[in-house]
Order: structure tokens, then sequence, then C-alpha cells
């Protein structure tokens, strides 16, 4: 399968895998694949191998490898946080979170309010941000666990952890962080942070999908969410995801060495995206407060268009980018996020996220600045209906069972 070149704006929703990280994996598909708990040594190197890309993953946030554990995904992460904080407090049925965290958060909280769980979703304001004085009077005696992402994955806008995690601590109150968006971006240390958990994902982080961790400070009360084998020291059943988690250790040791490339090339390359078209095409805004906020990220909404059928053009083009909206059977929704920062309907469904990463080249933006305007006066240039009918007739067919 080979493609055409692609020019790819949509980091934050994934990230191409370094070659040194596949150089760093391929041994263990290969020569190295026996199981790391084994007890022969065919097996325990592999483990010796498995705990090393550990310690490595907590280098990135410096934490100590013993408070690493190896999950499948952010998503499963996150979930364990918030399953562990209930497990270990049973009298505690209250969870305060926001309303715009990556939907691993919302679902999941939407369920566990099904089942019977109490679960405030705390407002942002017009630029996306939180008001930490509403969220220390929300905090209630029953509350089990607070869960914050250090950073939107949309907007790129980058919450107070620190404070907040010093406002739980003080209350004696468990708090998460997904801060999957934020390695390699900013410099993360769980000891001056103070938080209790912490989400990782490896492949917002140019390692495979598939693999993600959850940090636990050594202190906090914890009980696995996958109960089976004595894996991650009684901590997560399941055999490890050894070359995934390889891959891992070492991508977050290249992690280092390219935060200062995207906290100026790359923040200089999405400066330019967005001033650039803040200023030569009419009717753009940017969504979400301008700092403090990801380097890497713009989200602009176009007046008069759909982000959809920007999208699609963007595609024709070969440019990847993405909107918050999720198209469910036809009908496209707003983004959660930009619905709670009260952007209208129509604006939100006009929004598109353009989100950078190492890889990206002067060149990539010159070429999108080229495509971008003449998409939007193309789009404009149209009614309705008939932009419409484009992306209908472009639209995937549904997957038949
Ligand atoms: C991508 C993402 C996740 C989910 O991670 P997966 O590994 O894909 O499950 C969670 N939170 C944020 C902020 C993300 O950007």
């Amino acid at each position: 399968m080979s493609h055409p070149k692609i020019y790819y704006f949509d980091n934050n929703a994934t990230t191409r895998v370094a070659p040194e990280v596949v150089d760093a994996m391929l041994p263990f598909l290969t020569e190295h694949w026996g199981n790391p708990s084994s007890a022969y040594r065919f097996g325990s190197d592999v483990g010796r191998h498995l705990e090393a890309a550990r310690a490595q993953c907590a280098g990135l946030i410096n934490a100590d490898p013993r408070e690493i554990i190896f999950t499948s995904c952010g998503t499963e992460s996150n979930n364990t946080a918030f399953h562990s904080a209930l497990v270990t407090q049973p009298g505690k049925r209250h969870i305060l979170t926001t309303a715009v965290e990556h939907s691993a958060n919302i679902k999941f909280c939407q369920t566990l309010a099904k089942r019977g769980h109490e679960v405030t979703f705390l407002p942002v304001d017009s630029l996306g941000e939180l008001d930490v004085h509403l969220l220390a009077e929300s905090i209630r005696p029953d509350t089990a666990i607070v869960s914050v992402m250090y950073a939107n994955n949309e907007t790129g806008v980058i919450f107070p952890i620190e404070e907040i995690a010093a406002l739980c601590r003080a209350k004696g109150v468990l708090f998460h962080t997904d801060a999957v968006q934020v390695p390699g971006k900013l410099k993360l240390d769980v000891k001056s942070l103070g938080v209790d958990f912490l989400s990782l994902s490896a492949h917002k982080l140019h390692a495979p999908k598939g693999v993600g961790l959850l940090y636990v400070r050594k202190q906090t009360p914890y009980q696995p969410y996958l109960i089976g084998g004595g894996q991650e020291r009684g901590r997560r059943g399941g055999t490890e995801n050894v070359a995934n988690s390889i891959a891992f250790g070492r991508a977050a040791e290249l992690a280092e060495a390219t935060l200062n490339d995207e906290n100026t090339r790359v923040r200089a390359l999405r400066d330019r995206i967005e001033e650039t078209l803040l200023k030569t095409v009419t009717g753009t805004a940017r969504n979400g407060g301008k700092e403090p906020r990801l380097p890497n990220t713009a989200n602009l909404s176009f007046d008069g268009v759909e982000a959809e059928a920007v999208l699609l053009l963007l595609d024709q083009a070969g440019i990847c980018a993405s909107s918050g909206s999720a198209c469910t059977t036809g009908s496209l929704e707003a983004s959660h996020v930009l619905t709670a920062m009260g952007l209208s309907p129509a604006r939100a469904r006009g929004s598109v996220r353009f989100s950078l990463g190492i890889y990206n080249t002067a060149e990539d933006v010159d070429y999108l600045l080229k495509e971008l305007p003449v998409i939007i006066t193309k789009l404009r240039a149209m009614s309705p209906a008939e932009r419409e009918a484009k992306v209908a007739a472009h639209r995937a067919p549904p997957v038949s069972a």
C-alpha cells in the first residue's frame, strides 16, 4: 500500500512512527519474541528490555519506574484511573471533570453516571479556559476523583494542572490528568505537578498505536482494572505489548530532544499558518485562547463553510487535517469542545484543526497556505445545497454488517 505525498497536519490524532523507534522495536517482533514473565533467559532477557523501556518512560515524566503501568492506550489509562479511584474509595460516588475532556473520558463518565455515579462536567469560558475557583467550590466530601486534561486536543489550550493538583491535595481528593497531548511539546514532571494519576499514549509521540501508560504516584491507593496474571507487578493483567512498549521507551527518550524543535520551529510554522489565514481569509477566527497553548495546534473557524466540505477538498489536495466534529449517521454533530466554549453551532461546524509536528517543513506550510484560501473561496461561492451535495457524494457509504 503506497500513497502519493501527503501533507500531514493531524498530529493530535496520531503521529508518524519515528524511524529510530521502528529500529528499536523490530528485534522484539523477530528474534526476541519470548514472554517477559518467563523464568528462562529467552523470556527474562525480554523482561529486562521491557524494564529498560519503563525506565525511559519514567524518565520522560520524572517518575520512579515502579510508578509506571503499561496499558493498551490512552483510553485504557484514563478509564483505569477513574475505576481505581472509585474502587479504592467505595463510599465516594462523585466525579469532577470538565466538559472539554477527550471523548474517552466524557463517554466513560457518562457511562458511570448511568451506573449511579454522580458526575459534574465543569464548564469553560469562550477561550476554552477553566474557572479554578469554581472547580474548588465543586469538590464535595464524596468526590472520589478530579480529572482535568493537561492540554486540550482540539484547541491546544493548556490548563493549570499544578495549581489544580495542589488544590485537590489540600482537600484530600485524588487527581488525574490526561496528558496525552503533552510529551514532546512541554516538559512533564510529575513530582512538581503533584498529580496522583497521569495518562499518556505512545501513538501521539511517534511510537505505534496500541500502547499507553498510567502513572500512579507511589502513595496513591490503586486497584487494577484488568485482572489476570501478575504482570505489571499485579497492577494490570495481560501479557505486555513488548515491542510497542520498547518503542514507547525509545520515543520517550527522543521526545527530550524534540522539545526544543516543537517550541521554536514548529511553533513558528503554526503561528505562520494562523497569522496568514487570520489576515488574508476574511471571516476567519481563532478558537481557544492564544496562550498558554500547545505550540503545534491551531483551531480556526471559517464563516459560511462547513468543516466537512473543507476537509474533503483538502483531502483531494493531499492535505490531512481534522475537525472535532463527529459524523454520526450522516449528520454532522458540532464538536463538544467548541460547543462548551459557547461557539454557535454554525461556527463550530465551520472549524478546522491543524496540528503540526516535528516532520512538518516550511514547504508543507507553503502548500497549505496556497491551497486552503482557494478552497474556502470556492466553497463560499457555492450554495449550501451545492456544498451538501458535494460532501454527500464523497461520504463513505455505511459499512454493512
Ligand atoms: C488521543 C487521545 C486520547 C486517547 O488515546 P488512545 O491511545 O488513542 O486511546 C486520550 N486523550 C487525549 C487528550 C488524546 O488526544
